[in-house]
């Protein structure tokens, strides 16, 4: 069978490793000059030259131990190094509260009011609810672990992950919550899938893709589907750059709102359920400072919204990788805006420095600033999501399928587990 994968972003590209594995024939075609979709590492050099890189999507990826993305790294031969478990905290009522990593830890925290703490214990006591109908994202945190929970700790982390307000999501954001409550609970769920560190490849998590991409045959950069037909023989034809392909089988490693485009005039049913699906853009501002403890060896703080009017937080992307930034500065990255009503001073680079004082007040000015714009890039999966996601796979004729992460869930751990999960299903039919 002769597969065509359209998107070289994780995806795409993962699923091609995984296809190729099992001694298939794929071909992939990416519409950017690079592979890699959002996972790319941008070459930042400091003011006099010295190297240093930017994240244009992620910082790292959870992996813990015989993970799909452990034997993806190992079989990839990438060299991986990990932070480690830094302090972090949460900007609540103008203060940062530090934040354990470790959930148990959590108990120590002051964030959570003593009653909040003894619900959380609870959790492992709580019954298993059916998956069935869809849940609130806001509802399941409240019902597996208390409203504390829920309405003190949940949007700092749903907005530093998908930059959107937890009360407006489906817990399907979330899909590794669904998996955990099946396995008893949540702590039980966590616990059986061994403790996860966050990773990232030296060079960064672009290597990643490119590393995937030179072991891969068949890959195309530069060549942007532009219309697929479904033959009489159940075959399809494919085109787009002056190339044409006739192929088995088309997986559509796409956003939503891309899938949609090409569907539109071959499966409406699919293509009406993919544009419904909505993404979040969100701003990035890079910047370099002179080193400030504790800050510096910090996986940095995120703000609980709506205090920050749409400041999300402040990761510290040199803590996380030290070859992102010369070793006598430190890196931050700001995420702003996504799906929160924002003040009109974040638009100005100066309005984002006299926020980040507001938290870190001895934090100096900064030596560089960049900023990117990460546009329509993270799904936002609202309720009524998965019944978007059924509709949209139940209209596809033969012989195709769509795989990103608005289906398998938001970060890169996700995508990688889906995929597998997804090939191993395509081999046992
Ligand atoms: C700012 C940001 C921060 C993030 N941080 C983290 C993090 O810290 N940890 C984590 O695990 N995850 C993180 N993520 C999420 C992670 O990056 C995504 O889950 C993952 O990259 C999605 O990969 P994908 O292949 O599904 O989609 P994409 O990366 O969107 O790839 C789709 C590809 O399809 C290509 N394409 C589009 N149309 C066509 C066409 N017609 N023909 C051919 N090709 C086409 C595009 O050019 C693109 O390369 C972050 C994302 C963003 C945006």
């Amino acid at each position: 069978m002769t597969t065509l994968i359209l998107g070289g972003g994780v995806s795409g590209l993962v699923t091609a490793w995984q296809l190729q594995k099992r001694g298939e024939v794929t071909e992939l075609w990416e519409a950017q000059d690079t592979v890699g979709g959002w996972v790319h590492t941008l070459p930042w050099p400091d003011l006099e030259g010295r190297p240093g890189y930017l994240e244009r999507g992620p910082q790292g990826v959870l992996v813990a131990p015989d993970s799909a993305v452990d034997r993806l790294f190992k079989e990839l031969d990438l060299e991986v190094r990990s932070p480690g478990h830094g302090a972090r905290w949460v900007g609540k009522n103008g203060a940062l509260i530090p934040v354990p990593a470790a959930p148990v830890a959590l108990l120590l925290s002051k964030l959570l009011s003593f009653s909040a703490k003894l619900r959380m214990m609870m959790e492992p006591f709580i019954p298993v609810r059916s998956a069935e109908p869809e849940e609130g994202l806001s509802e399941f945190v409240t019902r597996r672990l208390g409203r504390g929970v829920a309405e003190d700790l949940l949007p700092a982390m749903v907005a530093g992950i998908l930059a959107a307000p937890a009360e407006s999501l489906s817990v399907d954001a979330l899909p590794k919550l669904l998996y955990w409550e099946t396995k008893g609970s949540l702590f039980q769920g966590m616990r059986s899938g061994g403790a996860s560190s966050l990773m990232v490849p030296k060079g960064g998590m672009g290597m990643l893709p490119k590393r995937l991409a030179e072991r891969l045959s068949g890959v195309r950069t530069g060549l942007r589907a532009e219309g697929l037909e479904r033959l009489e023989s159940g075959r399809w034809r494919v085109w787009g750059g002056g190339e044409l392909r006739e192929v088995d089988r088309v997986l559509l490693a796409l956003p939503a709102y891309e899938a949609s485009v090409l569907l539109g005039p071959i499966a409406p049913q699919s293509a009406e359920a993919l544009a419904a699906i909505p993404y979040t853009s969100v701003r990035l501002r890079h910047s370099r400072h002179a080193r400030l403890a504790p800050l510096d060896d910090s996986f940095g703080f995120l703000v609980h919204p709506p205090e920050g009017h749409g400041f999300l937080g402040a990761l510290v992307p040199s803590w996380i990788d030290p070859d992102s930034a010369p070793s006598d500065l430190m890196q931050l990255r700001v995420f702003l805006g996504g799906a929160f009503e924002t003040d009109a001073a974040l638009s100005e680079s100066a309005g984002v420095q006299k926020v980040l004082k507001s938290w870190v007040p001895k934090l100096g000015e900064p030596l560089q600033v960049r900023e990117e714009l990460a546009d329509r890039a993270i799904p936002r999966p609202e309720m009524g999501h998965r019944g978007h996601v059924k509709a949209a796979l139940a209209g596809l004729p033969q012989g195709m399928d769509w795989i990103s992460n608005a289906r398998f869930g938001p970060g890169v751990r996700d995508v990688v587990e889906g995929v597998e999960a997804w090939v191993d299903h395509q081999g046992a039919n």
